[in-house]
């Protein structure tokens, strides 16, 4: 048995173990720590997921850290997006925080650096710095300022500090090995200057801590036992380690695992931004953006996004996940959670020339048939009635078990009617039907005796609810949008897009509110979108009912 439970622990998790067993810790506590320049995508879901979910699985906890280091490229909008998301997806974190709150003790951590003589002021020019470092191949060569007095370097910080001193003048560098096989060893720098705003602690800086060095101190402050980040971080991992043991801070432990990439989608926050700032989107929360808002308002549950994170797993390599597999996630959710409804996309008018004009009968229709505690709905039957354009063909192939000319088809729940009359415009566009239903037919009570092979969903014209619908497709017509420099633009797929100007809904999608999700019978899973008003409501197609992916599932 022991040996099975620990074969399903992926590498991280086994990694907290033993730390645990050997009592380097007796709790755990990890991070989220976003840049808040930008919105939230399922790439950011899964680092949530992974980080709150290793928390909870240890009784541990989770802070959310707001690394704002740079604040050229940050906003507050950011940070309060960022907060819905997180809380969306249905996790707490321990504490709120912002590398810049630690601005003043990383300032006081790097006076302790510079007095142990292990960092320096370098005023040599970005370009300067740059032709000195070397090459992966060749070593790099020291720095004129590398070997300046202890004092002149405490002075010269502080005037730095002061703002004494012009953006670009100076940066503080660690004194680490110009000749390290590690780029990032050859003294990296800390420090720079920066004139700039920032949106929490104003203008009382001029002086801002690189990201790699502010985010060791940070994680060891808070003492973060487990500090999980993407592969790309792997090569920084020493200057990372040498950070916390110069300043000799808390042991945090830096795990890097492979970041998500997804199919048919890009995933940066900077092309994501593009595609907002150049209007190819209606805003962030497009229905069509990878973002953790645009997935929401497409209507993807937390659940469906917590279980996608789950079964990507975490790797050590690099790997592009397929997108069917994040829609074969919602669709298992909203057919076991939602309600159905019948609605008419494509609507094609049929009177029912037997039933009298002004009977109404209500049929029962189940509302979930995944939830047997669902119960049932009254749905109005009448006279007038709409069914999909689609449902019916005047010259039909073979196997076609919709309504043509003279056939039956069964209307969902009710009663199977028969096509007596095609009524067509002068152009010979089929505009209505004339049908007969058969009243010994009845859903539950036939005694009819005839067995149509198709089984319609149908909307009673005088009872309808109407609203627009969204049908969207992926948002690149290709797999790789990314391949290829900037090209991701001219891979946009100008029809992932469709409104659908008029449908009609069934009487009981009339108090569906914002965010609201249904199958709508034979068309997919739909929710309300948050551009519904009192007078128009509007459908996003959140996805279709079927996949290629649910084979695969199916098979195990
Ligand atoms: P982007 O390049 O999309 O802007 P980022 O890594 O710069 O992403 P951050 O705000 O710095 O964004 O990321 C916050 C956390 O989310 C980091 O720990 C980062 O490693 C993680 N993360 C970002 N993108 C992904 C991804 N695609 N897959 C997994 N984790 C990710
Ligand atoms: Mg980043």
């Amino acid at each position: 048995m022991e040996e099975i439970k620990k074969e399903s622990l992926n590498f991280i998790e086994e990694i907290i173990e033993n730390d645990l067993k050997r009592k380097k810790h007796t709790t755990i506590l990890t991070r989220f720590p976003p840049e808040p320049n930008g919105y939230l995508h399922i790439g950011h879901a899964k680092s949530i997921c992974l980080n709150f979910g290793l928390g909870l699985k240890y009784g541990g906890q989770t802070n959310l850290r707001f690394d704002d280091t740079n604040p050229a490229k940050e906003d507050i909008e950011y940070v309060n997006s960022i907060k819905e998301d997180v809380k969306w997806l249905g996790f707490e974190w321990a504490r709120e925080l912002y590398a810049s709150n630690y601005f003043d003790a990383i300032y006081t951590l790097t006076l302790k650096l510079i007095k142990k003589g292990k960092a320096y002021i370098d005023e040599s020019s970005a370009e300067q710095i740059a032709a000195l470092k070397g090459t992966p191949t060749s070593v790099g060569k020291d720095s004129p300022f590398r070997n300046r007095p202890i004092s002149e370097n405490l002075a010269l910080f502080e005037k730095m500090k002061n703002g004494d001193c012009a953006e670009g003048s100076m940066v503080l560098r660690a004194k680490i090995d110009m000749s390290s096989p590690n780029m990032i060893l050859r003294d990296p720098v800390l420090y720079r200057i920066k004139f700039a705003h920032h949106h929490q602690t104003g203008d009382k800086w001029c002086i801002y801590p690189m990201y790699d060095y502010a985010h060791p101190i940070s994680d060891a402050l808070e003492e973060i036992t487990h500090s999980i980040c993407t592969l790309e971080f792997e090569v920084h991992r020493p200057l990372y380690d040498w950070t916390i043991a110069e300043l000799e801070l808390f042991p945090s432990r830096q795990i890097e695992f492979a970041r998500l990439n997804l199919n048919y989608t890009v995933m940066s926050k900077r092309k994501l931004m593009e595609l907002v700032k150049n209007n190819l989107v209606s805003g962030w929360d497009d229905p069509r953006m990878p973002t953790i808002s645009g997935l929401r308002r497409r209507g993807y549950t937390p659940a469906s996004l917590r279980e996608f994170a789950h079964r990507i797993g975490i790797a050590k390599r690099d790997n592009v996940i397929d997108v069917s597999l994040l829609e074969f996630c919602i669709r298992e959710d909203l057919n076991k959670n939602a309600p159905r409804m019948m609605a008419v996309l494509n609507p094609l008018k049929i009177n029912i020339i037997n039933w009298l004009k002004d009977r109404t009968e209500y049929v029962s229709i189940e509302n979930n048939p995944e939830q047997s505690e669902a119960g049932h709905r009254e749905v109005p039957f009448s006279n007038e009635l709409w069914i999909e354009q689609d449902d019916f063909m005047e010259n039909p192939p073979k196997k076609y078990f919709r309504l043509t000319p003279g056939g039956i088809v069964r209307l969902k729940g009710a009663y199977i009617i028969r096509c007596k009359n095609v009524i067509k415009d002068f152009e010979g566009k089929v505009v209505e039907l004339d049908c007969e239903y058969i009243s010994e037919s009845r859903s539950g009570r036939d005694t009819s005796g005839l067995h149509p092979k198709g089984v319609l969903h149908w909307v009673s014209a005088k009872h309808a609810v109407e609203a627009q619908c969204r049908m969207y497709d992926r948002l690149f017509k290709v797999e790789s949008p990314d391949a290829g420099d900037g090209a991701y633009k001219t891979h946009l797929n100008q029809d992932s897009l469709k409104t659908l100007p008029k449908i009609y809904g069934e009487p009981a999608l009339k108090t569906a509110q914002k965010g609201d999700t249904f199958q709508f019978l034979r068309n997919g899973y739909f929710c309300v979108d948050t551009d519904s008003t009192d007078n128009q409501l509007i459908f996003n197609r959140t996805v279709t009912l079927k996949d290629a992916w649910a084979k695969l599932a199916a098979k195990g």
